[in-house]
């Protein structure tokens, strides 16, 4: 590993401060530490950020959620208010990693993690944009099996791994960044929109922001959700497809609204505003649910060998609706225990 100066912050204007000279901003370790080891990242300067007063989840007046960035893994998959009112959150966060792992890392760190791209994560392999601009792509001339097959931009076909970034986009979470200059908010959904455009971008943090907090909107529906992970074994694997769907229905057993978004098969979370405009006023049927499927994954650009993925996300997700309309159609308790 190559040296490197490690600090401390102990306030949120210092951390800002390193942040706008430069300084990598360190919380779980999680991920970065990772990238350090391997030689894929080299900073000369780290500055441990966890220390700052940015934990804790808090009800918002609205109904909603405000959830601290360095708030950890474990106390988001915990919390009893967000397991009933957002089960999707709490499973999403309860499939990632091990519980280690999770106990260190934090939603601001899994949200700017970095990809998995075996290429990416392999110094020794010359051609990758995400590394080295302009080198190539190693991953679309040979195995391109966990690549994306939406949006991905021309010089990059590598996924986003969060598990939390795709349940927190299917119901419009929003993050807040803060810099020297002040504090903005963006929906997930715009916040990886840059990642979809070029290898060299993978969110819309820009340098000497620092991920504050994550705001939970008011959502009924979520109450009937759901986080599906499809991976090669059963825990401590990123996904290969994941689905994070809500829905709500009218009196007449007619969807009232649904939101759905799909990780692992596109640069940043999959979501298609006109696919779940499909579904309402439709009956809960696999057939509405194959139709949203359909509109959901129509823009796809299979490569050589990921072409899998496409069946698999349009599996699971009827699977996951249908699971959800049953749920509705019963009246069974909307509320999920997701404790293992
Ligand atoms: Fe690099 Fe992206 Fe290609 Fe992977 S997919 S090798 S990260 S350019």
């Amino acid at each position: 590993m190559q040296p490197f100066l490690f600090e401390r912050a102990v306030t949120i204007e210092s951390a800002l401060n390193a942040a706008a000279r430069g300084a990598r901003l360190m919380a779980g370790a999680t991920n970065l530490f990772d990238l350090m080891k391997l030689g894929v990242e080299t900073p000369s300067r780290v500055v441990d950020i966890s220390s700052l007063p940015l934990r804790g989840i808090e009800q918002t007046a609205e109904g909603g959620f405000t959830i601290g960035a360095l708030t950890s893994n474990t106390a988001i998959a915990d919390d009893k208010r967000l397991r009933t009112a957002y089960p999707l959150v709490s499973q999403a966060t309860l499939s990632g990693a091990t519980q280690q792992i999770r106990n260190a890392a934090t939603l601001g760190g899994n949200l700017l993690q970095r990809t998995r791209c075996p290429y990416f994560q392999d110094i020794q392999v010359d051609e990758c944009n995400k590394r080295r601009p302009g080198s190539g792509c190693a991953a679309r001339q040979s195995i391109d099996r966990l690549g994306a097959v939406l949006g991905a931009p021309s010089d990059c076909i590598a996924t986003m791994p969060s598990d939390l970034a795709v349940a927190l986009t299917a119901v419009d979470a929003e993050v807040e960044l803060t810099s020297l200059a002040g504090t903005r908010r963006l929906r997930l959904a715009d916040f990886y929109a840059p990642a979809f455009a070029s290898a060299q971008r993978e969110s819309a943090l820009e340098p000497g922001e620092l991920l504050t907090a994550v705001q939970l909107p008011p959502c009924p529906e979520a109450r009937n959700s759901i986080y599906e992970k499809v991976r090669e074994r059963a825990s401590y694997a990123f996904a290969l497809v994941s689905v994070a769907a809500a829905m709500s229905c009218d009196g007449a057993a007619r969807i009232s609204s649904l939101r759905v978004a799909i990780g692992n098969v596109a640069p940043g979370p999959w979501r298609s505003w006109d696919a779940e405009r499909l579904a309402i006023g439709a009956p809960m049927h696999p057939a509405t649910f194959a139709r949203v499927a359909g509109a959901l994954l129509k823009p796809a650009t299979l490569g050589r060998t990921n072409g899998f993925k496409l069946e698999i996300a349009r599996r699971v997700l009827i699977r996951a609706l249908t699971g959800l309309g049953e749920k509705l159609s019963h009246g069974q308790d909307r509320t999920i225990d997701t404790k293992v």
